[in-house]
């Protein structure tokens, strides 16, 4: 079997575009276009990337952006005050605080600081709890991103087995709540997996989040499942790759992602849906 590619760039482009036509709209009605504050403490080059993409993300959705750019020495407490104020910013309907924030910093107490109803990020323990009981409101970007791409692939987890690899609480826990509440079968996998290979030759579906460049030798992978690769690793010779060996894979599977050019753009675009929704909520609107 050769797989379909999962095009993670075009599904991403559709759904910008979505957001755009909402933002618009809210315009149109005289109501507020929604408002992201992209807080960045410190210089992380890969951090950098990010940001900008997602800032340029919030001029092609018609997101007004907020840039916070912090030295790396800035005290936890500062950045809290940062973070109380733009809760308490009528304008502001989202607040993204890039990772990794300097040692300093607890980034947990940074996360429960920030206002649930404009937590963009889908990280804090209400959101997450939220998801864990059935009845999701702001979602993690990563695999919010991810569901939506199977769905407008026209993939359905309901009863498919779910393996997923990797136990982050950013991408591996609330992927494999999402993948539960889509009525799959999940299995977590983590270090301490005993038989990572038989685990993975079980799965229909199989999410990696290892961030081990190519960990999983497409061998492994089971004939015809759905492969969404999550991870973003640059090798010494400025390749990127993913944690699963894509040519390898790509014979044995039915359906799957890229790297680059698969989940990356679905989380930028799933940020942008995010902090759409979160600024309805907050206006007191609903979807045009
Ligand atoms: P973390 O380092 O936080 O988590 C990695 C997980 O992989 C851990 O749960 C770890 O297990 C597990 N793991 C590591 N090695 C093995 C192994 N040999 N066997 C089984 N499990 C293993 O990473 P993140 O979740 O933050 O990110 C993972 C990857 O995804 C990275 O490459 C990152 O760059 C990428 N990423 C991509 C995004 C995108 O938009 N495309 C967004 C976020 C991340 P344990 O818990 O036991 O240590």
């Amino acid at each position: 079997m050769t797989a379909k590619l999962i095009d993670g760039k075009a599904i991403s482009k559709a759904l910008k575009a979505d957001v755009r036509r909402a933002t618009d709209e809210l315009a149109a009605r005289g109501a507020r276009r929604p408002g992201l504050a992209v807080v960045m403490v410190g210089e992380d080059p890969a951090s950098g990337i990010y940001v900008r993409n997602k800032r340029l993300s919030c001029e092609e959705t018609g997101i007004l952006s907020v840039a916070h750019d912090l030295p790396a020495t800035t005290s936890e407490a500062t950045l809290v005050a940062l973070i109380d104020r733009l809760n308490a910013d009528p304008a502001i309907d989202g607040i993204l605080v890039q990772s990794p924030l300097p040692k300093h910093i607890n980034p947990h107490a940074i996360i429960e600081r920030i206002d649930p109803a404009k937590d963009v990020d889908g990280f804090h323990p209400y959101n997450v709890g939220r998801l864990a009981l059935r009845k999701p409101t702001l979602r993690s970007c990563t695999p919010y991103g991810i569901m939506i791409m199977l769905e407008r692939s026209g993939i359905a987890p309901r009863g498919k087995d779910a393996v997923i690899v990797g136990q982050s609480n950013i991408v591996g826990r609330p992927m494999a709540l999402e993948l539960l509440a889509a009525a799959a079968t999940i299995t977590v996998c983590h270090s301490a997996t005993r038989d990572l290979r038989a685990e993975v030759g079980r799965a229909a579906i199989l999410v990696v989040a290892t961030g081990k460049p190519e960990m999983i030798p497409g061998s492994w992978v089971r004939e015809g499942a759905i492969v969404v690769d999550v991870g973003i690793n640059r090798l010494p010779d400025g390749r990127l790759v993913g944690d699963v060996e894509f040519k390898s894979a790509a014979e044995r599977a039915s359906w799957i992602t890229p790297v680059p050019g698969g989940v990356g753009p679905m989380t930028i675009a799933a940020l942008m849906k995010n902090t759409l929704e979160s600024s309805l909520a907050r206006q007191g609107l609903v979807a045009a």
